[in-house]
């Protein structure tokens, strides 16, 4: 069958057919608006994201499956971010009528695996067709009790600053990728991030990050944000950031580059009091995440980037900007 012949309304039914129940989800998918039952007590915290063909991704290769765990991916790490429970999503999609409906099946096969891994809830959306490429975009929902939302904001001279997992690999993949390599580690990093959902969420539960953010822009470009909405300063050391033995492996005479400024990494990075390092570190660990002291927040408003021989960095970009 074609894309056509099953029509908006047939595609729409197909894809409510597979989505399982959940209690907070009073009223899903079928109607003018979704009706959901919060956790009392808790904020709603929402964020969107979106993926365009030639964009965000290219179809030469990204398989279906991947590009559909991956749309949830980036919107479920924006809510680890905050340290919120992923909930519920919305699912809008432009297709051009002739994309493959084993295409389309395979995507919506990803995005639903991603959320049942998450256990979040698809409740609605919308769909229409596109003169131009693939368009996806999600609205993911998330709960947390207000005085354990981590905010970008909340960052104090004296703060470690740490890092989940490795970076630079995402970007490093997207290189590969270009240069005819399909599979590997730093490929399924480019393709298949994992977002951090447990670590975001039990940080912000055990109230140890004082600051938080996804890495999706770039470790430089997000720790500015940090930064900013801060009013501090950071002293990062480049030779503690994490890297992966497959990235050192391929990145060439500069291994800083694509670690500070290269983005999708989809790692968390967070600040804490200095005294609740430990306790941090042994809650990635129990996750059986890396857990990496990259520096310390400072007095001031930007980013200072220590070499191991003790000078000063000056990096090439800071990081991803579509309009940039
Ligand atoms: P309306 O015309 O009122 O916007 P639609 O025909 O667009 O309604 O959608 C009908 C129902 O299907 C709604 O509940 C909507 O949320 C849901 N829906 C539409 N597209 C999708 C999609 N891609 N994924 C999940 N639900 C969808
Ligand atoms: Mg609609």
């Amino acid at each position: 069958m074609k894309l056509r012949e099953l029509g908006e309304f047939g595609l729409i039914d197909r894809i409510a057919r597979q989505v399982l129940n959940a209690p907070s989800v009073v009223l899903g998918i079928g109607d003018d608006a979704a009706a959901l039952s919060p956790t009392p007590g808790t904020l709603t915290l929402i964020t969107s994201d979106m993926l365009l063909e030639g964009v965000h991704f290219d179809l030469n290769f990204s398989d279906p499956q991947s590009l559909g765990r991956k749309s949830l991916s980036v919107n479920l790490s924006d809510l680890a971010a905050m340290g919120a429970k992923p909930r519920q999503f919305l699912l809008s999609i432009a297709l051009p009528s002739a994309l493959p409906l084993e295409f389309v099946d395979l995507f919506v096969s990803g995005v639903l695996e991603q959320a049942e891994r998450y256990g979040v809830t698809l409740v609605g959306g919308d769909t229409c067709a596109s003169l131009g490429g693939l368009a996806i975009s999600i609205t993911a929902l998330g709960e947390q009790a207000p005085d354990r939302v981590v905010k970008r904001s909340g960052a104090a001279p004296g703060d470690l600053v740490c890092l989940t997992g490795t970076v630079g690999d995402a970007a490093l993949g997207l290189v590969e990728l270009r240069g005819g390599v399909r599979q590997g580690f730093l490929v399924t990093r480019q393709l298949d991030p994992t977002p951090r959902v447990a670590a975001g969420v039990a940080l912000a539960e055990a109230g140890l990050a004082s600051a938080m953010i996804d890495v999706s822009d770039g470790v430089l470009a997000d720790l500015t944000h940090i930064c900013e909405l801060s009013g501090v300063g950071v002293r990062l050391e480049l030779e503690r950031l994490p890297l992966s033995r497959e990235y050192r492996a391929a990145c060439g005479a500069d291994p800083y580059a694509l670690a500070l400024s290269g983005g999708e990494d989809y790692e968390l990075l967070f600040c804490v009091p200095k005294g609740k390092g430990g306790e941090a570190e042994q809650i990635l660990q129990r996750l059986g995440l890396r857990f990496s002291v990259v520096g310390e927040v400072v007095p001031g408003s930007s980013v200072q980037l220590l070499t191991p021989g003790g000078g000063t960095y000056e990096p090439g970009k800071l990081g991803f900007d579509h309009f940039g």
